[in-house]
């Protein structure tokens, strides 16, 4: 299949000015499912000129009517989950299930979105003197961009310009080149959901589109979730630009476990958090850390566990796991497997080989190694693959200190039956994502999700409350009235007397 993927520019698709593409490759059968344009800054200036001559009418439209195409928009994602779903399969490995996760989650943006009259509401105190009242209002500010992983093809987009356009904005996504289709079919529904040419525009490309982005004069703000290396430079760039920016990069994610534990759910919750999506989630864990003297128990439990994940095609109802993004990326997990070896963590289970008849994708199987130390490759580098890492501690204040030692701040869950150890555990972890008996605390589209430390770049976080602020900018209104009329005499009418 050669069909280049098209960009969306001012209210319809258009083909890219560039004149070199990327493979979109099913990475379950290697099947070429189509070619995304590596654009350029024209194509980049010609999507800016598109979302500023809408943003005129845009921002200025009442926000009870900008949020009328997002119903209709929600109802139409709603039927084509099937679909939809299947694409995500397609071009990014993970399992029907979890696409439709992908999905569901893109939705709740979707109807958080609907609500951005309340949302957007302003503040407003009287009489702050004598005669004067002062209000504080949120008004949209231009163009803003966003940037994109393969991950979660159909989520990731909508943490930001849902958010972006409800409250009168317009908005440019450059998705992943790896995962470009996804985004193609959400681009057409939201066409057939009437949002007004120019608001949304979709512009493919890799890091020359970037680049156009972090430095565009007219494009206000930058919304990034990628790599940590990447997140870093896209906030330098585009903050010494002048514009406001929210990056999220990569994460180290630590499971701890207690021995008062409900063990077999802890363990399976702890299991599916590090293979589910084939380890490429941001909030996976990666770190299984047994506090006391449950280690045996847990490691018995992970190896059953994650020996019985069945790794396929991702269409087959069957497979708990896909294979993973591309050959580099299996590549860079092999090889983080081997330099685990030669620093001396135990192998437990060895996923190097999977058998997957009749298919030649990038698949792995889950990999278990035991007695992890400290400062070693498993606990400090990213693998984002299916790498299941235990090691033990003695004490809850040894595993806080080891996830606090982490250069990352995603996310971290204690597993225990103990209130009062959560609660210790909240109070003293960094990470800006906590779970308690949860192996994905993923905070929902109300409330605000990001990291803290290398995990994200940036002031304010996304989704709910947070995005508003992100994509507003508040105004302060002070005003007097003077009692008296054009003639300087007070009106008869204000008093009884
Ligand atoms: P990536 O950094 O390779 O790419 C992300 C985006 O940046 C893509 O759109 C890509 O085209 C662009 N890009 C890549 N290299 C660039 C460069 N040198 N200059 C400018 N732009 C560039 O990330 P990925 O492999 O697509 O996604 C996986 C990463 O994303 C993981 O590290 C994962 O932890 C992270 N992630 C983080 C979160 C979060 O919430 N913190 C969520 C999802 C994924």
């Amino acid at each position: 299949m050669d069909t280049v993927v098209k960009n969306y520019v001012d209210g319809g698709f258009v083909t890219s000015s560039a004149a070199e593409t990327v493979d979109v490759i099913n990475p379950a059968t290697l099947e070429v499912l189509g070619k995304t344009p590596l654009g350029n800054s024209s194509d980049v200036d010609t999507a800016v000129e598109a979302a500023q001559k809408a943003y005129k009418q845009w921002s200025k439209t009442p926000v009870a009517d900008r949020i009328q195409p997002f119903f209709r928009f929600k109802t139409l994602m709603e039927a084509h989950i099937e679909e939809l779903a299947a694409t995500i399969v397609k071009e990014n490995g993970k399992t029907l299930i979890e696409a439709k996760g992908d999905i569901l989650r893109g939705i709740q943006m979707v109807e958080v979105v609907c609500g951005t009259p309340n949302l957007m509401m302003g503040e407003c105190l009287d009489n702050i003197a004598v005669d004067i009242d002062c209000s504080a209002i949120r008004r949209p500010m231009g163009v803003f961009a966003g940037i994109t992983p393969f991950n979660f093809p159909a989520m990731v987009p909508l943490w930001f310009w849902p958010f972006a356009v409800a409250t009168g904005n317009t908005f440019i996504l450059k998705p992943s080149e790896r995962v470009p289709l996804t985004q193609v079919r959400l681009f057409e529904l939201a066409d057939e959901a009437g949002f007004p040419p120019g608001v949304l525009n979709m512009v493919h490309g890799a890091k020359g589109v970037v680049d156009a982005f972090l430095t565009h004069p007219h494009i206000k703000g930058v919304s990034f979730v990628g790599s940590t290396k990447v997140a870093k430079y896209v906030y330098t760039t585009a903050a010494a630009n002048g514009k406001r920016v929210q990056s999220l990069g990569g994460a180290k994610n630590f499971l701890i476990v207690l021995p008062d534990a409900s063990m077999e759910k802890s363990v399976q919750a702890m299991v599916d958090s590090c293979c589910g999506c084939a380890g490429e989630r941001c909030l996976a864990g990666a770190v299984i850390v047994t506090v006391g003297d449950c280690y045996e128990k847990v490691k018995e439990l992970v190896l059953k566990t994650a020996g019985n994940v069945v790794v396929g095609n991702g269409l087959d109802p069957a497979t708990t796991m896909g294979p993973v993004i591309s050959a580099q990326a299996k590549e860079r997990i092999l090889s983080d497997i081997e330099t685990a070896i030669t620093e001396g963590a135990e192998l437990l289970l060895d996923g190097r080989n999977p058998n997957v008849p009749g298919l030649d994708g990038y698949f792995l199987e889950p990999t278990v190694f035991g007695n992890v130390k400290p400062n070693t490759l498993l606990t400090s580098k990213e693998i984002f693959g299916p790498v299941i890492s235990i090691m033990q501690v003695r004490t809850l204040d040894e595993a806080i200190d080891l996830i606090n030692g982490s250069p990352y701040g995603n996310t971290t869950s204690l597993f225990t039956s103990n209130g009062g150890a959560a609660r210790y555990f909240v109070a003293n972890v960094n990470p800006s994502m906590v779970g308690i008996n949860l192996g994905v605390p993923a905070p929902m589209a109300f409330f605000s999700f990001g990291g803290a430390k290398d995990s994200f770049f940036g002031d304010v976080k996304v989704h709910g409350n947070s995005s508003v602020e992100f994509f507003t900018e508040k105004h302060t209104v002070m005003t007097r009235w003077f009692k008296e009329g054009v003639d300087g005499v007070v009106s008869p009418m204000w008093h009884s007397e």
